[in-house]
């Protein structure tokens, strides 16, 4: 089933999205549930905006044939999101299941309040990276811009992931003007300190994000500049295969560097080989836009990889060539970015 979710009407002045075929997604990320016990401003508009049915949730053995129908199309990276992927309760009976299905990169982006109990149990299922996400280290902006995270829950989640010896921590820091743009060196002392890679992000036009950005952007130049006594000068390089980010070495500590995300003030469409999938069975090729196919229905009814791989195709004919900006910011701002998974 192919469908559109009802999205803003698009100024007449600008072009729409072109539908065109891309080379197969390399990399997908998982959204496993919508559920999030933070409502970081930029996100979603309160913690009690409505979540799915359960019911509509795929299980872990359906995520499974999910996932061999990517990879048999050639995804080779994997990353859990959500919502809050701690929350769902076969979290670690899904990285059970997707380790030996020839994936090279198994990852996971988590909001960490509940990574202290579950970090052992995600090591030992076969998680090979972390991505904490962490906007401030005061716990009252933490607490405000998380509208009621608990800051020292994160830190104790952050020091058992590195207990566990996992392969990368990052961290991730959303810079919002007014809340936390003072805090990128606080931010890079403490991860460095830890072996942890910190990486900073521009707010970006999708979802809760759309209201607020304009006047919460800080360019990732500026961030850059307030920290650059700590990094080299020069370019800024990507990791191959890795997503968007681009990383300046540092110049006070042999091996560490800082993370750009810059979905804002850059685009990085041309090269986007990034498939997401909903919690609810939906294919999905971008996300600043609600376009997707579903093969929820083929996994209940018992499909198999092949099927996903005919689904995967639909969908991705469906990407977009377009850019952050102009055309796509209303039906960005029409996305559900916590359903969708950053
Ligand atoms: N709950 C998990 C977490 O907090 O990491 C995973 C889901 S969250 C949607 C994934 C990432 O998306 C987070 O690092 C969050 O900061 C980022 N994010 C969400 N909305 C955003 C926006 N409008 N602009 C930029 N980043 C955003």
């Amino acid at each position: 089933m192919v469908f559109s979710l009802p999205v803003l009407p698009q100024p007449r002045t600008l072009p729409g999205p072109v539908l065109v075929e891309r080379a197969s997604p390399r990399s997908v990320r998982l959204s496993l549930t919508d559920r999030c016990d933070m409502a970081c401003v930029y996100c979603r508009p309160s913690l009690r905006d409505g979540y799915l049915p359960a019911e509509d949730r795929l299980d872990p053995a359906q995520w499974e044939i999910l996932v061999r129908g990517l990879v048999a199309q050639g995804v080779r990276r994997v990353r859990i999101t959500g919502g809050e992927p701690l929350l769902f309760k076969g979290l670690v009976d899904v990285i059970a299941r997707l380790r030996d299905l020839g994936v090279e990169d198994l990852a996971l982006t988590t909001n960490a309040s509940r990574l202290e109990h579950l970090a052992a149990p995600l090591r030992a299922a076969g998680l090979h990276r972390l991505n904490v996400s962490i906007d401030s280290l005061d716990a009252g902006t933490f607490a405000r811009i998380t509208r009621g995270g608990r800051l020292e829950e994160v830190l104790r989640g952050v020091d058992a992931a590195l207990a566990q010896g996992f392969q990368e921590v990052k961290s991730n820091t959303v810079v919002l003007r007014g809340l936390n743009e003072h805090e990128p060196e606080d931010i890079v002392r403490w991860a460095w300190a830890r072996g942890i890679t910190p990486r900073f992000i521009e707010i970006m036009g999708v979802g809760e994000g759309g209201r607020i950005w304009k006047d919460r952007l800080v360019p990732a130049a500026e961030t850059r500049r307030s920290i650059a006594h700590l990094l080299r000068d020069g370019n800024a390089s990507q990791e191959p295969d890795r997503g968007p980010a681009r990383y300046v070495p540092s110049r006070v500590l042999p091996g560490a560097r800082v993370g750009f995300i810059s979905g804002s003030t850059d685009t990085y469409c041309d090269g986007c080989d990034r498939l997401r999938a909903t919690s609810d069975g939906v294919l999905r090729p971008c996300l600043s836009t609600n376009d997707g196919v579903s093969v929820a229905e083929d996994l209940k009814a018992g499909a198999g990889p092949e099927v996903v791989g005919e689904r995967l195709r639909e969908a991705w004919a469906l990407k977009p060539d377009g850019r952050w900006k102009g055309c796509t910011e209303h039906t960005a701002r029409a996305v559900n970015m916590r359903a969708t998974g950053g």
